[in-house]
């Protein structure tokens, strides 16, 4: 096994847990796609890991033994990751979640979700692209109820994005189930499925009654997941707003999915800002408003990203909240810190004072490595006004 020796810093994070191997700290790495002994400058052995390109870093540390990455040291991985989900799979009310996720569960650059009967692997880098039948066959061993499997290319390299992986195809699209409420999937159409399976405790408050009654903005809204679950908690009206067209047909499947009526259910193509300008003008108001946008985004005449416009979303929706009114204000940007979340929350609302209602970040089947912060990307904060 080929050594790689690194400087104090890198020890110094490498002993404080953090899994990823960066760049900035490697700028002449020979990048060899392989399994690398770790080595301090004095000699001390440090952990093993593997070298390779990805958007976020270099490689990963995957044990702080010596070890080979071979069919038994996957099967205790994915033997490890499934006793933490066992709430989740014995749950009849849930069958779509994270099986295995990255330096959560101790080997970076791959994550695995269930959806229903069938299991969705994204490789993130071509060292873990490389192992996939071996990592693929530890897990077939660890989960024999999984029917078959799709994956979704996170790297430059195959001029591919999606594929069937093994076993039976699943349907083109089929149904899920989530907090009891029903939402429609798809496993082989690009890199997206029709839901982001990370806002789940996020949905089930919404379930729970936390929009029951109130009329809700759902900004960002993808397939409008955050307005199905409201409607299923009750909710009198929604309004889900997102600029590709594709996801008004999407979200009406959700909707139909659960036989809720689209009477007081409306979905607008449409640039946020645009519709900030729209409601303003025609005197709209919400009770409740849903703020996820993507980290960055680009339309005809701005940029925007989450780390340095957030307040400029909140303060517009302020303007159209109701008195008393609630704000769920989510990013997944991992580049922003919850304090710099809230110092961004805080600028929107000004002089106007609000109170938080709840912090919510990643859920347990996303596990996270409680030593990189930056793991636990997701950030989700409910206030009232
Ligand atoms: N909230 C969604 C996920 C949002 S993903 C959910 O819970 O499922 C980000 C979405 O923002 C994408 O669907 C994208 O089409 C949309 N989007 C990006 N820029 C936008 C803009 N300027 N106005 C409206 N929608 C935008």
């Amino acid at each position: 096994m080929n050594k790689l020796i690194v400087d104090s810093s890198t020890e110094k994070r490498i002993k404080s847990g953090i899994q990823l191997l960066s760049g900035k700290d490697f700028p002449d790495l020979e990048l060899t796609d392989d399994v690398v002994s770790i080595q301090s400058r004095s000699g001390q052995f440090l952990g093993t890991a593997y070298l390779s390109q990805q958007n976020k870093g270099v490689g990963w540390l995957i044990s702080r033994q010596p070890i080979q990455v071979d069919q038994e040291f996957l099967v205790a991985l994915f033997e490890k990751a499934k006793s933490k989900r066992q709430s989740y799979e014995q749950s009849e009310l849930k069958t779509a979640y994270r099986l295995f996720n990255q330096d959560g569960d101790n080997f970076g650059g791959v994550t695995i979700d269930r959806y229903g009967d069938y299991a969705l692997f994204s490789w993130y880098n071509a060292f873990v692209y490389a192992q996939r039948e071996l990592i693929v066959s530890a897990f077939q061993r660890v989960y024999p109820d999984v029917l078959g499997a799709y994956e979704k290319i996170r790297f430059k390299g195959p001029d591919y994005e999606s594929a069937h992986l093994y076993g039976q195809e699943a349907p083109e699209t089929f149904h899920i189930l989530e907090n009891g409420v029903v939402y429609e999937v798809f496993l082989n159409d690009g890199l997206m499925t029709g839901i982001f399976l990370d806002q789940h405790e996020v949905r089930g408050g919404l379930v729970d009654g936390l929009a029951a009654g109130k009329n809700l903005l759902n900004l960002f809204s993808y397939t409008a997941a955050f307005s199905v679950a409201a409607a299923m908690g009750g909710a009198e009206a929604t309004t889900s707003v997102d600029l590709a067209k594709r996801s008004k047909e999407l979200s009406e499947a959700h909707f139909r999915a659960n036989g809720l009526d689209l009477e007081n259910h409306r979905f607008v193509v449409m640039d946020v800002f645009e519709y900030y300008k729209y409601a303003k003008r025609h005197g709209l108001t919400y009770d409740v408003i849903v703020i996820d946008p993507p980290s960055f985004a680009r339309n005809k005449k701005q940029t925007f990203s989450v780390a340095k416009d957030y307040h400029k979303l909140i303060a517009q929706a302020v303007d159209l909240l109701n008195p008393g009114g609630t704000l769920i204000a989510s990013t997944n940007a991992s580049n922003l810190t919850m304090g710099q979340f809230k110092k961004q929350i805080a600028k929107g609302f000004g002089q106007i004072k609000y109170r938080e209602l709840s912090v919510q970040q990643l859920p347990s089947d996303f596990t996270i490595n409680n030593n990189d912060e930056s793991s636990n990307y997701l950030k989700v904060i409910t206030l009232k006004v």
